[in-house]
């Protein structure tokens, strides 16, 4: 059985209870080196053999999970954040099923919402933005054209941006050219609830500068929009005019 595991964000203690569970039962692990904190491994049997997949290819990776299922050994597959959000989890899963390799998978902690609580912010604000755009820019991965960020600009939605902080000139760029003013808050997450920490806050027009000036290549996420400014409507679930299934509305 192979269980793939999101780490969380950075902070051993933000891995979930169940997959905490299972890194200690593993036989087997193997984690994504460039981003899993290594603190994670110290709950690893002593027996368990551990390889970085930093430096292995997809083959070497389901070499290892093949030999193991051989031997009825445990593996986990250990990706940052939540496994679902750039994990390159599909290409695993399609050649589990091709070899009837049995597998789960447990959710993590993304990054994002990692970025967030360190931010002490609100993605999603009443009469500010309710949707979220999760995105990146194209870097050597190509990104679909309609996906590009000018067109996805145009919603001025809250726009997340992973495996972007060494393109900030083409995100500032693209994100102006689509539509979000120079003054739009931007703010930036390295290392997100790691201890080396920092954030960054300014506004698209600034963004690449401070980002230069702070030193962020890396291991960052970008995010922008009004919710992280100051003006937004109060939500209707705590109004207390507002009636819910809960909760009866109080007379105007
Ligand atoms: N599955 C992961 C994302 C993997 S893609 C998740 O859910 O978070 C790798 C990108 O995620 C990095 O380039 C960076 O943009 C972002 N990232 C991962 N961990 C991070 C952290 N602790 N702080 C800020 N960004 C992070």
């Amino acid at each position: 059985m192979v269980h793939f595991v999101g780490a969380g964000p950075g902070a051993p203690d933000l891995i979930t209870v169940r997959g905490l569970h299972y890194l200690k039962e593993a036989d087997v692990i193997i984690y994504a080196g460039s981003l899993v904190n290594p603190a994670l491994l110290e709950y690893a049997k002593e027996s368990c053999e551990v390889y970085n997949s930093a430096y292995m290819n997809l083959e070497e990776v389901i070499k290892v999970m093949e030999e193991a299922e051989r031997n009825g050994k445990m593996t986990v597959r250990l990706h940052t954040g939540d496994p679902s959000i750039y994990g390159a989890i599909r290409e695993q899963i399609d050649e589990l099923k091709e070899r009837r390799i049995d597998f789960d998978i447990c959710p993590g902690v993304s990054s994002m919402s990692g970025a967030a609580a360190s931010l002490k912010a609100e993605y999603t604000l009443p009469e500010v933005s309710q949707s979220i755009i999760i995105s990146r820019a194209q870097g050597r991965t190509g990104v679909p054209e309609r996906e590009e960020l000018r067109e996805l600009a145009a919603h001025q939605s809250t726009m997340i941006l992973f495996l972007s902080s060494g393109l900030a000139d083409k995100v500032r760029d693209e994100l102006i050219l689509g539509g979000y003013g120079p003054n739009t808050p931007a703010a930036v997450v390295y290392k997100a609830t790691w201890p080396e920490e920092k954030i960054l806050r300014t506004t698209l027009e600034h963004l690449p500068e401070e980002m230069e000036r702070e030193g962020i290549k890396k291991t960052a996420l970008i995010i922008v929009g009004r919710v992280l400014g100051d003006e937004y409507a109060k939500s209707k679930l705590y109004d207390a005019a507002f009636t819910t299934e809960f909760r009866r509305g109080r007379e105007q």
